[in-house]
C-alpha cells in the first residue's frame, strides 16, 4: 500500500506535461490513497522582467493553479493536496513569504536547485561541475538546504540530497555535513521528502541515500513520499521502493500534510 505521493507537477510550470485529472487517474489506479501536487512556483527571486524559461509557472498562474488544484480536490475519488515546490535562495525570504501567504496551502515544499545562482541539476548547465570541487559543491549545496529549513518557511525539504543527481561524488566523508543536516532539520521542524526521481537520474538512488535517511529518522525527522512526477505516467513511480527503504531505516508511519498541519499514516 502506498499511502501517499506528495510531489506532483502539472504542465503548468513549463517542462512537466499532463493535466491534474490525468495524474489523478494514475493514482487510483495504482491504488495510492492520496496525493499532493507540488508545481514549482514563480520564480519570486528573478529581477523584474526576467525569467528562466520553463522552469516554473509564470506569476499569472499562481491563482489559476490553485483553484485548478482545489477544483479537482472536490471530484477526485482520492484525497487530493495542494502543495507547492519553492526555491530556496538566500536574500529573498520576504519575497517568498509574500508570495506563500496569498494561498491557503496544505504543504510547502522546500527545495534548493541553485548554487549563486548556478543551476547545478538543470543538464544545461552540467559543464559547471568540470570548473568547481566537487567536495566543496557538496559543501554549499548542503549548507543551503539547512539555511531553507531554518527560515521556517517550509513543511518539507524535497530531495534532500539533489546534488548528487549527475552522480558527480565527492571524495570526503559526508557524515558530518549529515549530521549537521539532520541536526537543523530538527531544529525547524522540518519533515523530509523521499524522493524517488534519483532513480530515474543518472545518481539511480533514491534522495536521500539510505545513509542519510538513517540519519534523519536517528534524529526524530518525520518522512513523507513523493515520486516528483512531471508526466502521468510517473505518479507513484519508485515509490515502492521507497517504501521498503523508509521501513528498512525504521519508519513506522508516513506524514500528510493538511493546511500546513501534519497527520501520520501507519506503514
Ligand atoms: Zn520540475
Ligand atoms: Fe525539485
Ligand atoms: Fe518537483
Ligand atoms: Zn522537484
Amino acid at each position: 500500500m502506498i499511502p501517499v505521493d506528495n510531489h506532483l507537477h502539472t504542465y503548468l510550470c513549463g517542462h512537466a506535461v499532463g493535466e491534474v485529472g490525468e495524474y489523478v487517474e494514475v493514482a487510483v489506479r495504482k491504488g495510492i490513497r492520496e496525493v499532493g501536487f507540488c508545481d514549482h512556483l514563480p520564480l519570486y527571486f528573478l529581477p523584474p522582467g526576467r525569467t528562466i524559461p520553463g522552469y516554473a509557472m509564470d506569476e499569472k498562474d499562481l491563482p489559476r493553479y490553485v483553484e485548478m488544484i482545489e477544483r479537482s480536490a472536490k471530484w477526485a475519488p482520492i484525497t487530493v493536496k495542494l502543495g507547492i515546490e519553492a526555491d530556496y535562495v538566500p536574500g529573498y525570504e520576504e519575497k517568498l513569504a509574500g508570495l506563500l501567504s496569498l494561498h491557503t496551502f496544505d504543504y510547502v515544499t522546500g527545495s534548493v536547485h541553485f548554487i549563486e545562482g548556478w543551476g547545478f541539476d538543470n543538464p544545461a548547465e552540467i559543464a559547471e561541475y568540470d570548473s568547481r570541487e566537487i567536495d566543496l559543491v557538496y559543501e554549499q549545496y548542503f549548507t543551503l538546504v539547512q539555511q531553507a529549513a531554518l527560515t521556517g518557511l517550509f513543511d518539507v525539504m524535497a530531495h534532500p540530497d539533489l546534488i548528487k543527481k549527475f552522480n558527480f561524488r565527492p571524495a570526503r566523508d559526508l557524515s558530518s555535513l549529515y549530521g549537521e543536516t539532520a541536526r537543523a532539520f530538527k531544529k525547524a521542524g522540518v519533515c523530509v521528502e523521499v524522493n524517488t526521481a534519483g532513480l530515474r537520474n543518472p545518481a539511480r538512488e533514491i534522495y536521500p541515500s539510505p545513509e542519510l535517511l538513517e540519519i534523519f529518522f536517528k534524529h526524530g525527522l518525520p518522512a513523507t513520499l513523493g515520486s516528483d512526477a512531471h508526466s502521468p505516467d510517473q505518479v507513484g513511480a519508485g515509490l515502492s521502493e521507497a517504501m521498503k527503504l523508509v521501513k528498512s531505516v525504521g519508519y513506522t508511519e508516513i506524514a500528510t500534510f493538511s493546511g500546513r498541519q501534519r497527520k501520520f499514516v501507519k506503514i
